[in-house]
């Protein structure tokens, strides 16, 4: 069971594993770390394109193991996915954002977004419409947008469920972006079956920005690609001034990116970006 601990590349995933291999199968040490409240929210700023406002936050989950530390997603959502514990850790999130940010919706500006990566699996669990509801219906008296980010990575084939679960969500309006936009090959008829709203383009992208003329050529056709889609369009990774001044040409819709901000605790995203808001 020690083998099947996510695939890991890096050092420090490494020595993850081998802590990790002493204490029980990975699968059930997730299962207890669910039942502990160990998957938590790290929240990231999205601002707006024109005059980078914090308009919203993704929201990214990081597992708080009492023993190892911060374990980054790369590391456990592969295994909670081939179980369908993403489900369940899924909706903890929601839930979490929602009991913390809901008493405080006053102090968001208006139209706040709050968006969360939803794994393929989950898409033919209509569970998701009633976490959907539950989260809106938690901000009634100061309405957010809940955004659900569909990777281009996987692509849902439609069948009956997910055809309906995304009809019911659009009703709910739920908004659906497509994440990692370029990388994959979602079509045309791809985001009109899925009435997709927003488009976030890869940060491999981004992070060619000012590397060499070819690069910069491809960088130019994906904004174009998704321009002409006609959806709202988000770009991410964005890490220095320089990106940031060379999107601004493109008139993008939103930003994200450590230029901006990077992913927090919810009380510190609140702290350093809420007070702004209403000081
Ligand atoms: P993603 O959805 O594409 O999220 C963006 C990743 O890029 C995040 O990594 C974020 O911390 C990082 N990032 C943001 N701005 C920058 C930047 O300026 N430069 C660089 N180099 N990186 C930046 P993170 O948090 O490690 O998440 C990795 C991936 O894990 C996510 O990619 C997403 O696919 C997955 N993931 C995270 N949370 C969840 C979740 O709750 N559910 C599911 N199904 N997947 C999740
Ligand atoms: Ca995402
Ligand atoms: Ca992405
Ligand atoms: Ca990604």
């Amino acid at each position: 069971s020690v083998i099947i601990f996510p695939f890991l590349g890096v050092l420090a995933g490494i020595t993850t594993w081998l802590l990790l291999g002493r204490m029980g199968s990975p699968l059930a040490q997730m299962k207890s770390a669910l039942l502990n409240h160990q998957f938590i929210p790290y929240l990231q700023p999205l601002v707006e394109g024109d005059n980078y406002a914090v308009i919203g936050a993704e929201a990214l989950m990081r597992w708080q193991h009492p023993k190892v530390g911060m374990i980054p997603p790369d590391q456990f959502i592969p295994l909670a996915e081939q179980s369908g514990l993403i489900v369940p850790m899924t909706q903890m999130m929601m839930k979490q954002v929602s009991n913390y940010f809901a008493p405080r919706a006053s102090q968001l500006p208006i139209g706040f977004h709050f968006s969360f990566n939803i794994s393929a699996s989950h898409c033919t669990d209509m569970g998701l419409l009633e976490d959907c509801k539950a989260f809106l219906a938690a901000f009634f008296d100061h309405p957010v947008l809940l955004v659900l980010e569909l990777t281009e990575r996987e692509l849902i084939c439609p069948n009956e469920i997910t055809t309906r679960l995304f009809r019911e969500l659009h009703k709910l309006g739920v908004l659906l972006a497509i994440d990692d936009f370029g990388t994959g090959h979602s079509s045309l008829s791809y985001v009109q079956q899925f009435e997709i709203d927003a488009l976030k383009i890869d940060q491999s992208f981004i992070a060619k920005i000012g590397t060499d003329a070819l690069s910069a050529h491809i960088v130019d056709n994906v904004i174009d690609l998704a321009k002409r889609l006609n959806l709202n369009i988000v770009a991410e990774g964005i890490e220095t001034r320089k990106q940031a001044e060379y999107l601004r040409a493109f008139k993008l819709d939103y930003l994200q990116g450590y230029l901006f901000g990077r992913p927090q605790p919810m009380s510190e995203f609140a702290k350093q970006w809420l007070n702004q808001i209403n000081p």
